[in-house]
Formats: structure tokens, sequence, C-alpha cells
């Protein structure tokens, strides 16, 4: 058996809020109970969508909370050498072409790119990947057998953007594969983005890690609490607060209260049930 080596991924688009405590909380919790690594990835390579300071405002508080990840930070943002070769290959065998079809364009199309810019040979544009291999389910450790419309997942997607930024499916691929990840926790509105994420796997010759998905904490149904949506950042003055609803989120028995956040942590690793975790996509909170 090898060993578990789990992480925690977030963009720097704003402070750690409710939602991400959750995914930072299981995935730590699942890694710690099976006496795995916890490694942190900082995915800071969409500058537009970047806020100064939060990259150490979330490690801070990941801290506060006694979320303490083993080895380095890797971040996205240094990884640009390793992303670029691996286009440049797919690129020279013809496993990802150019495509200058704007998103209007791909809209009447019905929103699925239909390949037409493959046999052109454009020199510029945004890479879209040939996603010969398709995949349209795999099986989630918490949720059994994910499925994804076909369509959607034979389509050649982008996987370096028109504006000249490495696309989110290529790089978080090729990270994982980096850092040697055997399984991602993470929220359930990256359920589509994994069956991409097991196209590019597969294409690249590349060992994939199992997946298991949280329920999202949402405040209408479809609509998650995001950085962008303004959530408001947990409260790093009270941490054991938001670790025992983060815990109860996640179904978990509870935790002695006591004024010290690692020892809370510690019992709840102790407890940690996997099969406690709700299965829903999302869950509804006040
Ligand atoms: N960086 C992504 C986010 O914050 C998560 C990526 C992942 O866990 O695969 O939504």
């Amino acid at each position: 058996m090898s060993p578990y080596i789990g992480r925690f991924a977030p963009s720097p688009s704003g402070s750690l809020h409710f939602g991400s405590l959750v995914a930072a909380l299981g995935s730590y919790l699942r890694a710690r109970s099976l006496k795995g690594q916890w490694l942190l990835r900082m995915e800071d390579i969409d500058p537009p969508r970047e806020i100064k300071g939060a990259a150490d405002d979330i490690l801070k508080t990941l801290d506060v909370f006694g979320l303490h990840w083993d080895g380095e930070v890797l971040y996205q943002s240094q990884r640009q050498e390793a992303y670029q070769d691996t286009l440049n290959q797919l690129l020279q065998q013809n496993n990802a072409y150019y495509c200058q079809c704007t998103r209007k364009v791909v809209r009447e199309m019905g929103g699925i790119y239909d390949g037409r810019c493959k046999p052109l040979g454009l020199e510029s544009g945004a890479i879209r990947l040939v996603n010969t291999e398709g995949v349209s389910e795999f099986v989630d450790e918490l949720k059994g057998k994910v499925k994804v419309e076909s369509s959607f997942a034979k389509e050649d997607f982008i996987i370096k953007r028109s504006d000249g930024l490495f696309a989110y499916q290529l790089a978080v691929v090729l990270d994982d594969a980096h850092q040697g990840i055997t399984e991602v926790v993470r929220g359930s509105d990256l359920l589509e983005a994994t069956c991409r994420q097991l196209s590019l796997f597969q294409s690249l010759n590349l060992p994939s890690p199992k997946w298991l998905h949280l329920p999202l904490a949402s405040t209408q149904p479809g609509f998650k609490l995001s950085k962008q949506n303004a959530a408001t950042a947990v409260d790093s003055n009270n941490p054991q607060k938001s670790l025992i609803q983060a815990l109860a989120f996640l179904g978990q028995p509870k935790v002695a209260t006591s004024g010290d956040i690692r020892v809370m942590l510690a019992q709840a690793v102790e407890q940690f049930q996997l099969d406690a975790i709700p299965k829903n996509n999302e869950i509804l909170i006040v």
C-alpha cells in the first residue's frame, strides 16, 4: 500500500470562508485519520481573480485553526515552465490544437465545442486537448459512481486560455501528479471537472488519484458560498466556533469544547467517520 497523500488547494481570490474551511477540514481529517500527509498548494495562476494578500491570509487562517500542512507550500505561479512543457508536448504529438472560436461562437454550437478548429492548423489562440479519452464517469469514495453528460465528457476542452493563462484543468492535473497526491478531497462543485481531469491524466499517461467530493455549503440551491459572492471570512478570533460548525456540517461526532484548538482537532481526527459525511452535493446553511 502506498502512503496516503492528500492536499488542500485554495485559490487566493479572497479570505478563507466557511465553505473553504469545510474543504480544508475535510481533506485534513481524511489524510490525518489515515496517518497520511496533507499538502498545501496555492492555485495562483489566475491573476485577474486574485486579491492581494489573500494567499498569506489563507495560510495564517489555516494556522490559527491548527490545520498544519506538510512540507513547503507549492505555488502554481512557480510551475509555469512545467505547464508549458506539457502543452508543447501535447501540441507536437497532435494531442492538442489551437482554437480561435469565441465564447459566443461556442454558445451558438449549443455550448459544447465541436472541434472545428482541429483540422485548420492554426498557430495561435486558446489551446484545446484532443479529448480521445472522453471520460464520462468515475467512482467517488463517498458518493459511488458519478456520471456526466456524454457530450460534455467528449468535448475538446481548453487547457490554455486565449488570454495566455494556463487553464485550471491542466495545472491541477500536473500538480496533483507532481505532488504524488493519492486522493483528492474537495467540494462537489468539481464533479464535472473530475471527468476532464481524468481525461488529462489518461492522455498524459499519469496515474490518477482517487476522488472524494464533500458537500458544498450553499446559501440557496445552486449558489455555493464563494469568495466571489463575498462570503464572510471565518472568524480567526474564535476558531473553536467555526471548527464545531464545520465538523457538524461534515456530519462528524461532537468534540469536547476546549480552549485549545489543537486538542479539538486531534479529537476530530481520532473520531473521523467517512460514512458520516452527507453524500449530497450541497447543504443549505442559514
Ligand atoms: N483551487 C480550486 C478552488 O479553490 C480547488 C481546486 C481543487 O481542489 O482541485 O476552487
